[in-house]
């Protein structure tokens, strides 16, 4: 019951352009089940082998999101089902994601992830490695990944300004990036802590877990 109500609460506070990715990583498969009785359909985890288990035990309508760093050996275990993947950080990435999606006679729909905050620690492209990946004779060749959009996260800071600065940024690059002939439409930015900022800076994709799941306990996980 407590996934379902905080689910629906929650969802009704969103802007209707504002796609929700429900975070389920750590979390048990009766919690997503819960969630897509109550109607949610899309869902995000960052681990591909926890992401196929719950591919196979749950209803086929839903939509998998792979959120996580991408570990390119196992791409090929969820390129039959995988709807979005969010954080592919290199044009080689991409090259295998187009093999295996190729295999299976489908295209897969990908973001760039961006680096936007100061801290060592997250993933990301430069912003000109973005630019040059899109324009890239190489990316035009891969006929089984479609570009769809932008993906970041943000400093891990309490100072609103700094963490509505970086989304920001990454806002003027996708409007950017689409002035350039680009066709982007998916900015993928926000999570618990800082959806407000992130859609009051142009996001229309969060991936929210905790505020729907609650906290992730990640010793018995
Ligand atoms: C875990 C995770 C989230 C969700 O985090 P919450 O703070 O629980 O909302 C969002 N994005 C990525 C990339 C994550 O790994």
């Amino acid at each position: 019951m407590f996934v379902k109500e905080n689910l629906k609460n929650f969802k009704e506070t969103l802007p209707d352009h504002v796609i929700l990715v429900a975070v389920s990583k750590t979390k048990p498969i009766s919690d997503i089940q819960d969630a897509y009785e109550a109607g949610h359909r899309i869902f995000g985890e960052n681990k591909i082998q926890e992401m196929v288990n719950k591919y196979e035990a749950l209803p086929k309508d839903i939509e998998w999101h792979m959120i996580g760093h991408l570990q390119r050996n196992k791409v090929k275990y969820m390129a039959h089902f995988v709807s979005l993947i969010h954080g592919v950080d290199s044009l080689k990435t991409l090259k295998e994601i187009d093999k295996q999606a190729k295999k299976h006679d489908r295209v897969i729909n990908c973001l760039l992830q961006a680096k936007i905050a100061k801290e060592e620690t997250k993933f990301g492209l430069s912003f000109e490695d973005v630019e040059n990946i899109l324009k890239s004779d190489e990316l035009s060749d891969l006929t089984h990944v479609k570009v769809k959009g932008l993906m970041g996260m943000a400093s891990f800071s309490s100072d609103q300004q700094i963490v509505s600065g970086e989304f920001k940024n990454l806002k003027s690059l996708f409007d950017q990036l689409n002035k350039d002939g680009h066709q982007l439409q998916i900015l993928s930015m926000g999570m618990s802590g800082d959806y407000k900022l992130a859609i009051a800076q142009g996001s229309n994709m969060i991936r929210v877990g905790s505020a729907i799941f609650g906290p992730r306990n990640y010793i018995a996980s």
